[in-house]
């Protein structure tokens, strides 16, 4: 049997309300806590989905009685979301608070990321996933994942969204240490950017040059996003394919115990990197569609068919040449997370 999945043209309010309207949501019943996972944008993007085109589905669900609230986990970079405080703060800049969207915001692994619960799944990478306490006490989960490229995933939709962003920050750690760039020095400025960023420590300046300390490096990747002398570079051999599939373990996780599940992507503001990206992207297409289900693997399945026909091109392919996307969709079928193979209704 395949998956069915919904589709509408579109990614303003209206067409959310449409969509929205076509999706059974009897499940959801008063009292349950609905954890809404989504993005609130890091410091400087502006690409990331805007709460007010979540709007309508804060209304369904405060018409239903039930305990929902956004929520996201902190980072292992050091940008404005490595901790609940500064993350809050952000997220209220982006008008993501009670204020504006009417339910409350929570971090979900707490003040500094460390508040997980440890689900069993048994599988290649792990034993035991750490999972974000609150997303999982919450009965229902209902994922928002802006439909992007990214740098080990080459594009990032509800599989990336729910695998990193539902793994408390210790965890990401396990999810990235397979990546540690390549350095070469050669361009080197010595500015020392990518020694304040780095998390682990890993980096200093010695005699006018960095120099990265392998054993500290957790393989976080953000000294390649801020060096703009392109002094670090991604290790292209198989390390991506092992995160992708490393993260698909812990999608598996995140919604393991739960009642019922949700996922909606938003293929808007298509961009080469993803939100997390602290500073304002080159958006390549807007305003595409919503796509919604509840299966994983078949809404990115399909989102991903969708951006490419609009393309007329493997467009991640083409932004990520080195980057092979299939691991995340292959190994999630693999391992039951979803299936590939969807029906599609137009809304
Ligand atoms: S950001 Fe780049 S140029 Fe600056 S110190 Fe680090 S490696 Fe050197
Ligand atoms: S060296 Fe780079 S990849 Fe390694 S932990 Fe530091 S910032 Fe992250």
């Amino acid at each position: 049997m395949t998956s069915v999945v919904y589709y509408v043209k579109g990614c303003s309010t209206t067409s959310f309300e449409k969509l929205l309207e076509k999706l059974d949501l009897s499940f959801i019943s008063p009292n349950e806590f609905v954890a809404i996972k989504t993005h609130f944008g890091e410091e400087n993007n502006i690409t990331f989905i805007s709460p007010e085109v979540y709007l309508p589905l804060v209304k369904i669900l405060k018409q239903k009685n039930c305990l929902a609230y956004f929520t996201d986990t902190n980072t292992i970079y050091r940008g404005k979301r490595a901790n609940a405080v500064e993350h809050l703060i952000l997220a209220s800049k982006h008008k993501f608070d009670i204020n504006f969207l009417g339910i409350p915001v929570i971090i979900a692994d707490g003040l500094k990321g460390n508040d997980y619960v440890e689900v069993e799944i048994s599988l290649n990478y792990f034993e035991k996933a750490k999972i974000a306490s609150s997303i999982y006490y919450s009965d229902i989960l209902i994922c928002l994942s802006h439909f992007k490229g990214h740098i080990l995933f080459g594009f990032a939709g509800t599989i990336k969204n729910l695998g990193m962003g539902c793994a408390a920050r210790p965890a990401k750690y396990l999810l990235h240490n397979v990546l540690k760039p390549k350095v070469d020095t050669t361009k080197c400025t010595a500015c020392g950017i990518c020694v304040k960023v780095c998390p682990a420590e890993a980096l200093k300046i010695e005699n006018k040059k960095v120099v990265m300390i392998v054993e500290k490096c957790v393989g976080c990747g953000e000294c390649i996003h801020v060096c703009e002398k392109r002094v670090f570079s991604i290790p292209w051999d198989l390390s991506y394919k092992e995160v992708q599939e490393r993260t698909v373990e812990y999608a598996y996780a995140a919604i393991k115990n739960k009642k019922k599940c949700l996922f909606i992507n938003f293929l808007d503001n298509i961009t080469k990197d993803c939100d997390c990206i602290n500073k304002k992207q080159e958006v390549l297409a807007k305003d595409i569609g919503i796509v919604a289900g509840f299966d994983p693997v078949s809404v990115d399945f399909c989102s991903l068919k969708i951006v490419n026909d609009y393309f007329k091109k493997d467009i991640f392919k083409e932004l990520w040449k080195e980057i092979d996307y299939n691991p995340q969709i292959e190994y999630a079928v693999k391992i039951g997370l979803g299936k590939k193979e969807y029906s599609i209704v137009e809304v």
